[in-house]
């Protein structure tokens, strides 16, 4: 099998089950940070700090289980260091699979992922991991108190640091306001946060791991807009000088973005700002954003 396992053997593995039952392919990008296998780790996390150069070069990808199916064909782009790219594009476009191949899920079937002008291959995968954090579309918190949920990403942060994470996430207020406040259960045993407040968390949680890559899912199904507000200025705080991948729904990440690729089944069929593409005749991003930019 060409899954990618880290050293423990274990994400790989269960990814692929997860695939299975579930077929989501969203759910991916939340196994990478939910699987609280760390927590109780003493390691000290020492990896080397990567610049955050990604380079997609004619990357092919073809799902193991799938063959008959191209997913990506010739896929090239290049996000330096702190650039904001919105990948936009139909349904089984390819979008979230440009993410997988990010985070070492799978290994490209052609072409090659450069990170700091290095093969992606060459890294010590949980270094590579190390340096990204993702908040998924829709987060799930795994069965532990907030602090713990905060604090996955850096096992040995202080509580200062914790603290200061979850205030420039917008979730400091909420977190107060439940009776044990850090040490408030979430997850199904424990208290139910709502959407906004689970991605405040993940927020949180992703600020204090300090990646260099930032992998950002966003909702299709609005927050309430008071939510919406709060968790749009902290993922705002969170990109700053970070290299962000954006699955963008949003006009606005859309439009402040470095560079918007629109993917049509497996193929980046236009590239560039927003003002370059709506400068396109006939294109397909000027044809979009004259529709509901919603629909993306
Ligand atoms: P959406 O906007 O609906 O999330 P997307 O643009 O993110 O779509 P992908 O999820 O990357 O698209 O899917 C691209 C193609 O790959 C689709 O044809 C999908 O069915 C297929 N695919 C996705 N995940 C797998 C998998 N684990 N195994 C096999 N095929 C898959």
């Amino acid at each position: 099998s060409s899954y990618v396992g880290a050293s423990s053997g274990g994400i790989a593995e269960l990814y692929a089950q997860m695939q299975k039952a579930i077929g989501a392919t969203e759910r991916v990008f939340e196994l990478l940070e939910e699987i609280p296998e760390k927590i109780n780790s003493t390691e000290i996390q020492n990896f080397p700090k990567i610049k955050g150069d990604v380079s997609f070069e004619n990357v092919a990808f073809t799902y193991p289980s799938r063959k008959e199916i191209q997913v990506l064909k010739e896929v090239s782009f290049t996000a330096l260091s702190g650039q904001k790219i919105a990948i936009v594009g139909p349904s089984g476009a390819g979008k979230s699979t440009i993410a997988s191949l990010l985070l070492r899920f799978y290994d490209t079937t052609g072409g090659s992922i450069t990170i700091d002008n290095k093969n992606m291959l060459e890294y010590d995968l949980e270094a590579l991991r190390g340096n990204m954090s993702i908040v998924p579309q829709d987060v799930i918190l795994f069965g532990g108190t907030i602090k713990e949920n905060i604090a996955y990403g850096k096992p040995n942060a202080t509580e200062e640091e914790i603290i200061l994470a979850a205030k420039q996430a917008n979730a400091l207020q909420f977190i107060q306001g439940f009776p044990e406040q850090f040490e408030t259960v979430v997850g199904e045993r424990g208290i139910k946060l709502s959407g906004g407040q689970r991605q405040r968390i993940a927020i949180a949680r992703a600020l204090l791991k300090n990646p260099s890559i930032l992998i950002l899912d966003e909702a299709t199904s609005s927050l309430d807009s008071e939510s919406e507000k709060l968790v749009q200025e902290a993922l705002e705080i969170l990109m700053e000088g970070r290299t962000s991948i954006i699955i963008a729904h949003r006009l606005s990440t859309i439009r402040s973005a470095d560079q918007i690729l629109v993917l049509d089944q497996g193929q980046i069929t236009e590239k560039g700002t927003h003002q370059e593409l709506i400068a396109i005749e006939n294109g397909i991003y000027k044809n979009l954003s004259n529709l509901q930019f919603s629909d993306f």
